[in-house]
């Protein structure tokens, strides 16, 4: 039967956690979309774009340096990083976004039927990834209030885990994690779970934990992750950094990636970037206003937003998300609809410039006038 269909005889090859994992949504495609105009509030990438240092350096990459094959470990800029964090940069490893170091995280530890726990709503890739290895994904629920439910964690914790993965402030709610939630979940975790802390939203938090303080001062292994995607504005480029407890723990990942994962030129934008903070801050001012400002206008419209501390809201639409989306679309406005259980009257929309913000909580406004009608 194989023989006729070359469809089934792919599948037939395909790893079972493969054949059932979904494909990553990321959202409607700009340049498809044929409006006039195209706003684009899905990816949580940062308004303001990149620092003009890092653009800078940009525009001088793609000579002759090219030709070759960039530093594998990237040992300029874990110097660079380590130096302002304090810390040795034998416990940092950079990767091809920090999205790259979450899949080489779970190459690295997790065998079939490994147990990892994680939030819902949460990350995709901190779900997928994990199947994609055969390994078990319990997701603990939030609260009402999207606060993080410590005593649904406790539960979840009492069986062995290898891997906890949690974001904070959490991808698609914008909560972030108080020093004193942070400190009662490492309490609640096997001191052997292996605690992923990502922290992609870290550069826009006000009022949260220190975590890498706080994971600092604890004998068991951990890991940060933070990118250059968001807050730096390279999310094209790709890269981000991996701070663990260990370097053994940078070691298992060295193992499992492929040599030259990180580019050359990311690797020298990221440095510009790093060395331009005045960027990053105001990139955090204006996305803080942003926020107070769309939320306070969502709110007067008579939407429930969670209280975010990252440069998105998750708002209730209570309508189909989905066909709210597709009413946006209309408008050239591209928001994402959360897609797990208890959350289909939810989207996600990430801050833009002002009149973009502006833009679409009048377009929203319109579509759930339209879907209501
Ligand atoms: C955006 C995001 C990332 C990934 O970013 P990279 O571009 O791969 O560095 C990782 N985790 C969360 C929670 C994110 O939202």
């Amino acid at each position: 039967m194989h023989q006729d269909n070359p469809a089934q005889r792919i599948e037939a090859l395909v790893r079972p956690s493969v054949r059932r994992l979904p494909l990553y949504d990321p959202g409607a495609d700009p340049r498809q979309l044929g409006t006039p105009t195209v706003t684009k509030l899905s990816n949580c990438e940062n308004p303001l774009g990149m620092s003009p240092a890092a653009a800078a350096m940009l525009a001088q990459q793609g000579g002759a340096g090219l030709a070759r094959y960039p530093d594998p470990t990237g040992r300029a800029l874990r110097q660079l990083i380590g130096g302002h964090l304090d810390v040795d940069p034998a416990r940092l490893i950079l990767g091809n976004g920090s999205e790259n170091i979450l899949e080489l995280l779970c190459l690295a530890l997790l065998d079939p039927q490994d147990r990892v726990v994680t939030q819902q709503p949460c990350f995709s890739l901190h779900e997928s990834l994990p199947l994609m290895m055969g390994a078990t994904v319990d997701k603990v629920p939030l609260n009402p209030d999207f606060s993080v439910n410590l005593h649904a964690w406790n539960t979840a914790l009492k069986q062995p885990a290898k891997l906890l993965m949690l974001s904070t402030p959490c991808n698609p709610v914008g909560t972030a994690l108080s020093s004193a939630e942070l400190t009662a979940l490492i309490a609640a975790a096997h001191p052997d779970t292996l605690l992923v802390i990502d922290e992609a939203y870290f550069e826009f938090v006000e009022d949260g934990a220190d975590a890498l303080a706080i994971l600092g001062a604890q004998s068991r292994p951990w890991i940060i992750l933070r990118t250059f995607s968001k807050a730096y504005g390279l999310a094209g480029l790709r890269i981000g950094y991996g701070i663990a407890s260990h370097p053994s723990l940078i070691d298992a990942l060295h193992r499992v990636r492929t040599p030259y994962n990180v580019n050359q030129a990311a690797q020298e934008v990221a440095k510009a970037a790093w060395l331009d903070p005045h960027h990053v801050k105001r990139s955090r001012e204006f996305v803080a206003s942003e926020r107070r400002r769309l939320t306070e206008g969502l709110q007067a419209a008579g939407f429930r937003v969670a209280p975010s501390q990252a440069n998105f809201l998750f708002i209730d639409t209570a309508c189909n998300a989905l066909e709210v989306v597709d009413e946006l679309l209309k408008d050239g406005i591209i928001v994402k609809a959360w897609r797990e259980p208890g959350y289909s009257g939810f989207i996600r929309v990430s801050l833009g410039l002002a009149h973009e913000n502006q833009a679409f909580l009048a377009s929203l406004q319109r579509a759930v006038t339209a879907l209501a009608g």
